[in-house]
C-alpha cells in the first residue's frame, strides 16, 4: 500500500470520515472509497451513513445533495475549483419558477443533476436509473421535467403522462458526443457485442441501443449477463469501476468504449492527493441554506420512497 494510501486510511479511522465517490471518478479514487456508486447509490449510502465526515468525489451537485441528507453532518469535496457539472447549471431555480407559472397544473421533476436551490422547487428528484418510476409515481398528467431533454425522452417512452423538457435543450456536453456513426462503427467492428449506452445519450442513439441503463444498470447488466463482450456507451470510466468489479469474480469480459474521448473533466478533477488535504485540513466544506436544505430534502426524500 503506498504511503498516501495509508495516510488516508489513517486519517478516515482517526476522524470518523467515509470516502463516497462516483462511478466517473479515477481508478485510485474508486480504490480507496468506502463505497463506489451512481448517484442514486450514493444518495442512499449518504443517508445511512453514521460516519462524522462524508468526503464526496464527484462533481458539485452530488456534494450538495449529501449535504441536504445530512446537513448535521460535516460533508467534504476534496476540490473546489472547476467542479461543476454543465448540465446542473443549466436548469437555474428561475427557468424552475417560470415554467411552473406558465404549466400551473403540472407538477416538478428535477434530475439530481440540479443545484440544490433548484431541487427546492421541486416536487420530486429523479436519477437516471429511477426516472421513470418516479414520472409514473406522481398524481398528475403533467410534468415539467429537466434539465436533461434526453432523459426527458427516455421518461416519456415509458410513460403515458406529457412531459415537458425545462429547459428545452438540456444535456450532458459528454454523452453529447455519441453519434449513430459511432454506433454504426461500434456495431461493425464487433457485431458480437451488446451496446449499452446512459439515457443521456441523444434518442437516436438510444433507439439504436441494445439496453438504456444507468451506470449502475450497466454494472449490473455486465456481471449478470452470459455474453462475453459489450459496448458501453458513458463515460469512459466506467469500465474501469466494471473491470474491478469483475476482478473480485476473476471473470473475463470485453469492455468496449463507444468513444475514447467520453471524459468528463470535473470528475476528474481528485486526486489522491486532495482527498488525503482534504481529510487532513477538512476543506472544503458544503454549505447550503437551510431552508433550502428543508425544501429540496423532502424532494429528494419523495424519490428515495419509489421502489426500485
Ligand atoms: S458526465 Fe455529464 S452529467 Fe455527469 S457529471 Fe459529467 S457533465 Fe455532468
Amino acid at each position: 500500500m503506498s504511503d498516501i494510501v495509508q495516510r488516508i486510511n489513517q486519517l478516515k479511522e482517526e476522524k470518523n470520515a467515509v470516502i463516497l465517490a462516483h462511478n466517473y471518478q479515477r481508478e485510485e479514487i474508486q480504490r480507496i472509497a468506502d463505497f463506489v456508486g451512481d448517484s442514486l447509490e450514493l444518495c442512499i449510502k449518504a443517508k445511512e451513513t453514521d460516519a462524522d465526515i462524508i468526503v464526496f468525489c464527484g462533481v458539485d451537485f452530488m456534494a450538495e445533495t449529501a449535504k441536504i441528507l445530512n446537513s448535521d453532518k460535516k460533508v467534504l469535496i476534496p476540490e473546489i475549483k472547476d467542479i461543476e457539472c454543465p448540465m446542473a447549471h443549466q436548469l437555474p431555480a428561475e427557468v424552475v419558477r417560470r415554467a411552473k407559472e406558465e404549466h400551473p397544473d403540472a407538477m416538478v421533476v428535477v434530475y439530481v443533476n440540479t443545484l440544490a436551490e433548484t431541487k427546492a422547487l421541486a416536487d420530486a428528484t429523479c436519477t437516471s436509473a429511477n426516472a421513470d418510476r418516479v414520472v409514473n409515481s406522481l398524481d398528475c398528467d403533467k410534468v415539467l421535467f429537466g434539465p436533461d431533454r434526453n432523459l426527458a425522452y427516455f421518461v416519456s417512452k415509458r410513460t403515458n403522462k406529457e412531459i415537458i423538457p425545462i429547459p428545452e435543450d438540456g444535456h450532458c456536453y459528454v454523452h453529447k458526443k455519441f453519434t449513430v456513426e459511432d454506433v454504426k462503427r461500434v456495431r461493425r467492428e464487433y457485431p458480437n457485442a451488446e451496446l449499452l449506452v446512459h439515457p443521456e445519450c441523444d434518442p437516436e442513439v438510444q433507439d439504436l441501443a441494445d439496453y438504456v441503463l444507468s451506470t449502475g444498470g450497466m454494472i449490473r447488466h455486465v456481471l449478470n449477463s452470459d455474453k462475453k463482450e459489450f459496448i458501453i456507451g458513458t463515460e469512459c470510466e466506467l469500465i474501469t469501476r466494471i473491470k474491478l468489479e469483475l476482478e473480485k469474480t476473476g471473470e473475463e469480459k470485453v469492455l468496449i468504449p463507444l468513444r475514447k474521448d467520453a471524459i468528463c473533466d470535473p470528475m476528474k478533477r481528485i486526486t489522491l492527493e486532495k482527498v488525503e488535504r482534504c481529510l487532513r485540513e477538512e476543506k472544503y466544506e458544503i454549505t447550503l441554506d437551510e431552508e433550502i436544505i428543508k425544501k429540496a430534502r423532502i424532494a429528494i426524500e419523495r424519490m428515495l420512497s419509489v421502489k426500485i
